[in-house]
């Protein structure tokens, strides 16, 4: 039913479920600091669990928590056993920095979540104090083997790539992943608000890929493997490498997901303002056929793609922490 005016249809659902992280990421987090929502304006389990059950029925069928980091939000577990229980949905994921999941995944996966995304730039401490702002890659590298070690496979890492900041680090992420058995996945880097984008920190994913296919024999893997990445195949060690590239080369005709922001707005796009709330629609008691007429009313406006890098430039769009990435 969550088809849009372009064909596509929508069955994966991210949630920010809070805007606070323990990380001061330079290139997500605005150097001031973001104004956190307060308490009232983020949306309670109880009304994610109840936009889900909506979003279900209509055919959403995989959910990523996202944030900010979504493990410094009390009772995750509640929040992943609630919605691994709702009927239609098949897949609770997340996407974190690691510095809590050592202590936290088990719990995590018994409550049902079945697989993590874990960010991580860099494999050297001190670069990573630079560009989190923090310590702690220790703790970061103990939930990799954490995941490992509860089968949570695929194990994906997410690496924002930056020009002159980790980009020296492409082999030594292959290799990694060759040794860990991980799939690390590139990222380019965009931009946000605050997080002072210039052209001289991007690169692209094709020159991520042509640099390491200088070292690795790279082969192709379908592009079905994952609406957003492109997978390539490390030849003789069944380890994949994916490439994610917003900027350079959209994925938005494969795109099959919604986004739900920290205080509750319904986006269609990551990359595009338009936004409607559907916290406020709840709290003034909407039904569930009133909230699906908004979401499907939403969904027909989803834009066929993006704009370009100037056009993103331009616009003012929030950070990434309260959309959700
Ligand atoms: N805190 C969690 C984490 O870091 O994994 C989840 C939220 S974070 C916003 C989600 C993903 O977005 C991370 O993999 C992060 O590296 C990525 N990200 C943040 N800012 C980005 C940017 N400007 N360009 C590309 N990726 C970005
Ligand atoms: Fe926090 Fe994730 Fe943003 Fe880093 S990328 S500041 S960990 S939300």
């Amino acid at each position: 039913m969550l088809n849009d005016s372009f064909g596509r249809t929508h069955s994966y659902l991210r949630i920010a479920v809070t805007d606070r992280c323990n990380l001061r990421c330079r290139y997500c987090m605005p150097d001031e600091g973001i104004d956190f929502k307060p308490h009232h304006g983020i949306l309670s389990f109880e009304e994610i669990h109840r936009l889900v059950s909506v979003f279900a029925t209509l055919g959403i069928r995989k959910i990523r928590l996202t944030g900010g980091e979504p493990t410094v939000r009390k009772d995750l577990s509640y929040l992943v056993s609630m919605l691994s229980a709702l009927p239609g949905i098949e897949e609770v994921t997340m996407t974190s920095n690691g510095i809590l999941l050592a202590e936290t995944l088990d719990e995590l996966h018994r409550a049902g979540l079945s697989r993590v995304n874990i960010s991580l730039d860099t494999l050297r401490p001190e670069r990573f104090r630079a560009i989190t702002r923090r310590d702690g890659i220790a703790k970061v590298l103990a939930a990799i083997d954490q995941a490992l070690s509860l089968n949570m496979h695929p194990v994906k890492l997410n690496v924002v790539v930056m020009r002159g900041v980790n980009d020296d680090e492409l082999l030594d992420f292959a290799d990694f992943a060759i040794r860990k058995r991980v799939t690390v996945r590139f990222i380019e880097f965009m931009p946000f608000a605050g997080n002072r984008w210039q052209s001289e920190y991007f690169i692209s994913s094709d020159e991520i890929r042509e640099r390491l296919s200088r070292t690795y024999a790279l082969r192709p893997l379908g592009e079905e493997t994952s609406s957003s990445a492109r997978e390539w195949e490390i030849s003789g060690q069944e380890t994949r490498i994916g490439f994610i590239s917003p900027v350079s080369n959209h994925f938005c005709a494969s795109c099959n997901r919604l986004r739900l922001t920290v205080d509750g707005a319904l986006r269609t796009c990551l990359l595009s303002n338009a936004e409607i709330s559907l916290r406020d629609l709840l709290r003034g008691g909407a039904s569930d056929e009133e909230l699906t007429r908004s979401i499907l009313a939403s969904l027909n406006e989803k834009p066929e793609t993006h704009p370009g890098i100037n056009g993103l430039l331009e616009h003012e769009n929030r950070t990434m922490i309260t959309i959700g990435g």
